[in-house]
């Protein structure tokens, strides 16, 4: 899918995958502290009740589990973008959208599998 004399497509989806990756470094660590056990002191938890500070916390570790898997897909696609399976369907074997890897570049799956696996 990607002609791989195509370097300013490359290096643009290398940005990206860059910037993903940054941006959820940050938002792992940040879900990290939210995802930490809940502390029994009620001083410590303030008026937020033990109930809205579990709650709080299942959904952050469920963020987190979603970022940490997305993150392993950029360092996928990053180790892959220059081989020659990157940009193609790893089901079904056919090339992903350009469109859809510029706005995924990390996508391993084309819409199609990824609708079937959902
Ligand atoms: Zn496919």
């Amino acid at each position: 899918m990607i002609d791989p004399g195509d370097k300013v497509m490359l290096d643009s989806l290398l940005v990206r995958l860059e910037t993903l990756e940054l941006e959820l470094r940050t938002e792992i660590d940040s879900l990290k502290e939210h995802a930490k056990p809940v502390a029994l002191d009620q001083q410590a938890v303030g008026r937020v009740s033990r109930g809205d500070a579990l709650q709080q916390q299942s959904m952050a570790q469920a963020n987190l589990a979603r970022c940490e898997q997305r993150l392993e897909q950029v360092y996928h696609a990053m180790r892959h973008l220059e081989s020659d399976d990157y940009g193609y369907c790893e089901v079904c074997d056919e090339p992903i959208s350009l469109a859809r890897l510029q706005a995924y570049p990390e996508s391993r799956l084309c819409i199609k599998c990824q609708q079937n696996a959902e």
